[in-house]
C-alpha cells in the first residue's frame, strides 16, 4: 500500500544542465500515472529519480512515509520495467524471475512459490525453462514484468517497455499491462513519448515540457475538453 509523493523536485545534471524544473505530483495508492511528452522534456530523468538511478538535487520523492531519495536503490521496494527488457540472455525464464529474490536473500521455497504465481498470472507457465533468445517479443516483455511482479513492491516504475513490439502486440500489451495492474493494485507510474497508449492506459496523465509538468489530469479532462 503506498501513495508516492513528488515535492518540489528538481534535477541538475553534473554538467550544469538543468533536466527538471520542480515538478509535484502525488500519485495516489494503486493509481497508474503516465508521464507524457517529447523526447528530451525530462521523462526518464524523473522516472529514474523515483528508482534511484539517478540523484534527486532538489525537493523530495516520498512513498508511503518514507523518503525514497534518502534510500539506497535496493531498499525502495520498487521495480521498474525496461524498453529493453533487460533479461539475462544465459538465465531461464525462471532464472530471470528469481534473481531479483535470490539477491535479496528470499528463501528457496518463496521464491518458487512467488515465480511459479507469476508465470501463472502472466501466462508463462510453460516456458518457465527457456532462454529469453527462445521467447516472442510479447512473452519477453512479460517475463520483465514477472522479475517485477515476484518483488511484490510497492510501486511499479515503466520506461516506454512496449517501444520495441510491433503495432499489433504493442496494442494488446497496453491492455494486457492495465489489467495486471488493477489487478495487483500496484501504484504505476509509466513513461510513454506515445500519446494514444498514454490516453488509454492512465488514470491520469502528467503532460510535461521542457523539464516541468504542464498539465496534471484524467484523459477526460485534458483531452475531451471543448
Ligand atoms: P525524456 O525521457 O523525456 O526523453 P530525459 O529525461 O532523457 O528526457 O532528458 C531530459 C533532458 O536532460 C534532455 O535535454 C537530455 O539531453 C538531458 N540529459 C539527460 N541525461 C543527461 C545527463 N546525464 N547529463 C546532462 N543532461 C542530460
Ligand atoms: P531487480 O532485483 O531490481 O530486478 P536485479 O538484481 O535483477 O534487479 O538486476 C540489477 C540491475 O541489473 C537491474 O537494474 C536490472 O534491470 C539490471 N539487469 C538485469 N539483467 C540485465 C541485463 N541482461 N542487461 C543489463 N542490465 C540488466
Amino acid at each position: 500500500m503506498a501513495e508516492l509523493q513528488i515535492s518540489a523536485v528538481e534535477k541538475v545534471y553534473p554538467n550544469g544542465f538543468k533536466a527538471i524544473h520542480g515538478i509535484d505530483l502525488e500519485v495516489a495508492d494503486g493509481e497508474f500515472i503516465v508521464l507524457v511528452g517529447p523526447s528530451g522534456c525530462g521523462k526518464s530523468t524523473l522516472l529514474r529519480m523515483i528508482a534511484g538511478l539517478e540523484t534527486v538535487t532538489g525537493g523530495t520523492i516520498r512513498i508511503g512515509d518514507r523518503i525514497v531519495n534518502e534510500l539506497e536503490p535496493a531498499d525502495r521496494d520498487i521495480a521498474m520495467v525496461f524498453q529493453n527488457y533487460a533479461l539475462y540472455p544465459h538465465m531461464s525464464v525462471y532464472q530471470n524471475m528469481a534473481y531479483g529474490l535470490r539477491n535479496r536473500g528470499f528463501p528457496k521455497d518463496q521464491i518458487e512459490q512467488r515465480v511459479q504465481k507469476a508465470a501463472g498470472i502472466l501466462q508463462l507457465d510453460g516456458l518457465l525453462d527457456r532462454r529469453p533468445r527462445q521467447l516472442s517479443g510479447g512473452q519477453r516483455q512479460r517475463v520483465a514484468m514477472g522479475r517485477a511482479i515476484v518483488r511484490e513492491p510497492s510501486a511499479f516504475l515503466f520506461d516506454e517497455p512496449l517501444s520495441n513490439l510491433d503495432a499489433k502486440l504493442r496494442v494488446q500489451m497496453r491492455v494486457e499491462i492495465k489489467q495486471l495492474q488493477r489487478r495487483l493494485g500496484t501504484t504505476s507510474v509509466y513513461v510513454t513519448h506515445d500519446q494514444i497508449e498514454a490516453m488509454t492506459m492512465a488514470d491520469r496523465l502528467v503532460v510535461m515540457n521542457a523539464g516541468v509538468a504542464e498539465q496534471i489530469g484524467t484523459p477526460i479532462e485534458l483531452y475531451d475538453r471543448p
